[in-house]
């Protein structure tokens, strides 16, 4: 499966948000576009901790309450239309599924967890696989946890930051769906999700708002994920 080149483009006004406003120092957009141009493949779905593929590289983890727009951002990013299937369809839904980009990414698209759950249901179904998965994978550079930016934070996300902390894997908070809000409540939401990132001993201190309809976010998202391969 080869993908097209990403359509969302160069710079402009849909560009970088980032919590700071500007562009995280050193930020190689090129190198983004490069990455994320390159062929990307479903190789591997786990159901359990020893069914894990054997690690071929560095690793990326995507998560998010269900309808977050998960399926939506790893398409976004990598230029194809169908690479991660939507949400609320059966299958591939208590699995971990391992995508290949270019052999030199992979992408793990993790369960989205319960939109209505509680804490300590997340806390049941995060116990098994997920979690050892997130403890036990020393490839893994980073979970990214995708939080709507239209939705409060929800007991299940905080349920899942607490997870993540526990498991001590780097993870940066990532705003979906910036196309819908205004540009105030885009400002206010990133000085919200950066004051939970700075209250989490594990979360990445730069906060991404994206849109993967728009495409804004998209490039600054590709440049910091290449800068972890
Ligand atoms: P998932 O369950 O997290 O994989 O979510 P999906 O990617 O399936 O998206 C859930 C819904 O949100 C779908 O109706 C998408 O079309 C919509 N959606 C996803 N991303 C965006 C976005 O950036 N902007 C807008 N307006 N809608 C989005």
């Amino acid at each position: 499966m080869v993908n097209s080149a990403p359509t969302d483009g160069g710079p402009g006004p849909q560009a970088p948000a980032c919590v700071q406003g500007a562009e995280p120092p050193g930020l190689d957009i090129e190198a983004g576009r490069l990455l994320f141009a390159q062929a990307c493949t479903f190789f591997y779905a786990a159901q359990s901790i020893d069914q894990l593929p054997a690690p071929l590289g560095p690793e990326i983890a995507f998560a998010g309450r269900s309808n977050v727009g998960k399926s939506s951002l790893v398409n976004a990013l990598t230029g194809q239309k169908a690479l991660a299937r939507a949400s609320g369809q059966p299958g591939r839904t208590k699995q971990l599924n391992f995508f290949n980009l270019g052999d030199r990414l992979i992408l793990v698209d993790m369960p989205g967890y319960g939109y209505a759950q509680a804490a300590k249901e997340v806390k049941r179904d995060w116990q098994g696989l997920m979690f050892d998965y997130l403890r036990g994978r020393p490839d893994l550079r980073r979970v990214i946890l995708l939080l709507d930016s239209r939705i409060e934070v929800k007991a299940s996300d905080h349920a899942v930051m607490d997870l993540l902390d526990r498991a001590a894997v780097t993870y940066q908070l990532v705003l979906t769906k910036i196309d819908k809000i205004t540009p105030a409540a885009l400002a206010a939401k990133l000085r919200e999700a950066a004051t939970l990132a700075r209250a989490h001993a594990a979360a990445y201190p730069d906060v991404a708002a994206t849109s993967s309809d728009s495409g804004a976010g998209l490039e600054d998202l590709r440049a910091q994920l290449a800068q972890l391969v």
